[in-house]
């Protein structure tokens, strides 16, 4: 299939992004890309030979969907694992495990979804021996920042055994070879399509791969074994660095045929990715106040992952090699430290998460022109746990009025697996800020749904000459006001998507 192509849209509605005049709206015109590229936008378009030409009938029209942050290889593995996002105790999760290797005997489990704060403690090694000892058992945690298995599972990863769970880096490096467990049977070509092609139906142009891999290849050969789906940006990790320094790689090259002026613009280097705190969940993110329930644990303010040496080294290597950084940075105190590293280093990019942050620095997140790239679906879960751990701290978590206030350029992401891959669920948790029928969580730090659209759309504005030939047909105007916050987070929960089109081609079309 070509990779990018000629479309002309009849009749569709620019969604005035960025703008709070709906007055923007001027009646339909048409959009005619070429070689990837809107070249026209107006009334009556000329329809050029072997140009496909489809009626968008007056839908609305706005840039491509991103998402800032997915571990791909995890998401289309957790559509395919055992669910234990709903585990409210220990028991009740090992009951699940065992409920299925009852069902499926002999067949590996991956769990994935436990959050062990709702389930009172960690589970132990033991608890899971008892289900099987015969096949392998590994949890892994709703934040992904542990893993929990049995013996067997231990074994194969090549880790000691041992009572409870295996957490942060120690967890990180083992984490790729997850797939020694299932023999790979989940990592297929043909999953990864399917997990790209439900993306493209909600509108996703484009993600932000974070995947721990950290390796290069996979994404070249999956590329060319048709996931050539949407716009990736692969990051690499630390353990990866030295590699693409090596090869001159830097943010934005193509990463296949790179030398090559017709390139595919598609498939690009993105960040060095670093974690430079823990999470929520498994209480290591590190802030400047102690955890509530400190007092049991090992680091009762949580910890950075590196020394300030360390961090300082990774982010000024990057920066030297052209390559932008993200910086995960959960807790106050971490996100503190990582923007110190910037301005130190002149490294560019993201603060990843942000969760937790002080005032002061929002505006410091401006200054240095760095990217917020935060993950609004995360506080329907976390809105709980943080009240109960971080008391008195709730006013400073998920502070996009803040950001947006300070002018700090925000990005929405899912971190995916963590959250589903949605943007429209991002939007939505970013309008009404409550997931169930509770009032909004901090209602204060609200975004409008113009202000959550356009941080969804990777900084482009609404679609002209000039613009990425990537653009989302919309059965309902996003931007109209339902009243309250309630019905419109439904109304863009539900947004039906008629059309996706990258760099020209086609690859979603709603039936009907
Ligand atoms: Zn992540």
């Amino acid at each position: 299939m070509a990779r990018v192509s000629h479309v002309l849209l009849r009749g569709a509605r620019p969604v005035p992004i960025g703008s709070d005049e709906p007055t923007a709206y001027d009646g339909p015109v048409d959009v005619l890309v070429q070689d990837g590229t809107v070249t026209q936008v107006g009334p009556g378009l000329e329809r050029p030979a072997n140009v496909e030409e489809i009626d968008a009938e007056g839908r609305w029209l706005v840039p491509g969907l991103w998402d800032q942050h997915v571990h791909l290889t995890q998401w289309v593995e957790t559509r395919q694992r055992l669910d234990l996002s709903g585990a409210t105790s220990v028991e009740e999760a090992v009951a699940s495990v065992a409920g299925r290797v009852a069902a499926e005997p002999g067949r590996p489990v991956i769990g994935w979804g436990h959050r062990s704060a709702f389930m009172g403690r960690d589970g132990t090694t033991a608890e899971l021996d008892a289900v099987s000892t015969e096949v392998p058992i590994l949890l892994v945690s709703g934040d992904a920042h542990h893993g929990w298995a049995n013996t067997l599972a231990y074994n194969l990863l090549g880790l000691p055994v041992r009572d409870d769970v295996v957490r942060e880096n120690e967890w990180f490096d083992a984490y790729p070879r997850i797939g020694v467990l299932t023999g790979g049977s989940t990592d297929t070509p043909e999953a990864y399509r399917d997990a790209l092609a439900a993306a493209a139906a909600l509108g996703v142009v484009g993600i932000v791969d974070f995947e721990f891999n950290g390796r290069l290849q996979p994404w070249v050969d999956r590329w060319h074994d048709g996931g050539d789906l949407l716009r990736v940006r692969w990051a690499t990790y630390a353990a990866g660095l030295d590699e693409v320094l090596e090869s001159g790689l830097r943010t934005g090259d193509p990463l296949i045929d790179r030398q090559s002026p017709g390139a595919d613009d598609r498939l690009t280097m993105g960040p060095l990715k670093i974690i430079s705190d823990g999470s929520l969940n498994t209480r290591t993110a590190w802030c400047c106040d102690l955890y509530a329930d400190g007092d049991v644990l090992e680091h009762p303010a949580g910890l950075p992952n590196q020394s300030g040496a360390e961090l300082r080294s990774l982010l000024g290597r990057a920066a030297q090699g052209g390559l932008e950084v993200a910086t995960h940075a959960i807790g106050d105190a971490a996100v503190t430290e990582a923007l110190s590293a910037y301005a130190e280093t002149w490294a560019k990019g993201s603060i990843e998460h942000a969760q937790l942050v002080q005032r002061d620095d929002v505006r410091r997140i401006a200054e240095l022109g760095l990217r917020a790239s935060v993950q609004p679906a995360h506080l329907l879960d976390d809105r709980d746990l943080t009240d109960l751990i971080w008391p008195g701290r709730s006013d400073r978590c998920f502070a996009f009025r803040w950001m947006l206030d300070d002018g700090v350029r925000l990005v929405l992401g899912s971190d995916a697996p963590v959250s589903p891959l949605d943007p429209w669920l991002s939007m939505a948790a970013a309008v009404h800020r409550s997931g169930d029928d509770r009032a909004p969580w901090h209602p204060e730090q609200a975004l409008t749904p113009a202000e959550a659209l356009a941080a969804s759309v990777d900084e482009q504005p609404t679609v002209g000459v000039g613009s990425r030939g990537d653009l989302v047909l919309l059965d309902q105007d996003p931007l109209v006001d339902r009243g309250s916050t309630r019905e419109t987070a439904a109304a863009l929960r539900g947004m039906p998507v008629a059309l996706t089109v990258v760099a020209g081609r086609v690859v979603h079309r709603a039936a009907g």
